[in-house]
């Protein structure tokens, strides 16, 4: 069974108090009964990963350890300072986010825009991060974006996918497969997941591809309820 990467981009939204009340109630008794379930030969292939803003991964990561396996449930960061640990004010360093996350999301389309990061400052965070055992899941928003050497995650996210402020229309399934293909066998990316607009109703028609590895969810990963239908749908 392939392995699935369900990882939710929860961008500048919820307070620690808000990120708590999503985990008590997406952390419940049947959810975490279905979580253990998932040890199993047959079901064990779905990594869940939650990337929330800086100021919750202590939070989070403290309610983790209490509530969920760890071999399931990780935390990841949305960014990541260019530079190593030191004088730069205003940064979180990957040394900082290690204490916390396993993965890190870099060249998001919206970093991309809001902050015009490049392609070189992403290549540059990769290898960063990977200094400090975080893995980059480098988002791509088509066949011409470059990714950097030793990525092993990248997420195809076409620019009118991603409901960013308004509606996206999520791309097609064929889309989506034959941009993953590409992405898997030309570039070699061991990993490839889709994301735009994804919901617990279309979730399935993504995961159930051939080359796709799994899927970044945006909106509907701030609702404890839908993103654990996501979950399960997958
Ligand atoms: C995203 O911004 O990475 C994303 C997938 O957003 P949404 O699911 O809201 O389209």
């Amino acid at each position: 069974m392939k392995k699935l990467f369900l990882v939710a981009n929860w961008k500048s939204n919820k307070t620690v108090s808000e990120a708590h009340s999503f985990m008590i109630s997406f952390l419940n008794r049947d959810f975490i009964t279905w979580m253990h379930s998932q040890d199993t030969d047959t079901n064990g292939n779905k990594q869940i990963v939650i990337c929330p803003s800086f100021t919750l991964l202590a939070e989070l990561d403290k309610l983790i350890k209490q509530h969920a396996p760890s071999f399931l449930l990780s935390l990841g960061a949305q960014n990541m300072s260019p530079f190593d640990k030191g004088p730069y004010t205003g940064e979180e360093s990957a040394a900082q986010i290690s204490e916390f996350a396993k993965y890190v999301i870099l060249g998001h389309s919206e970093r991309r825009l809001n902050f015009k990061e490049t392609d070189q400052q992403v290549e540059e965070k990769v290898a960063i991060a990977r200094k400090y055992q975080l893995e980059p899941i480098v988002c791509v928003q088509g066949k011409n974006t470059p990714v950097p050497q030793g990525v092993h995650i990248v997420a195809y996210e076409p620019l009118d996918a991603i409901s960013t402020g308004q509606v996206g229309e999520p791309a097609s399934p064929e889309r989506a497969e034959e941009v993953a293909h590409f992405l898997k066998h030309e570039r070699h990316i061991p990993y490839v997941l889709y994301g735009g607009s994804v919901d617990p109703s279309n979730v399935r028609q993504y995961t159930s591809l051939e080359s796709i590895n799994g899927v970044l969810i945006g909106g509907a990963s701030l609702d404890p309820v839908s993103f654990s239908q996501i979950i399960q749908n997958a």
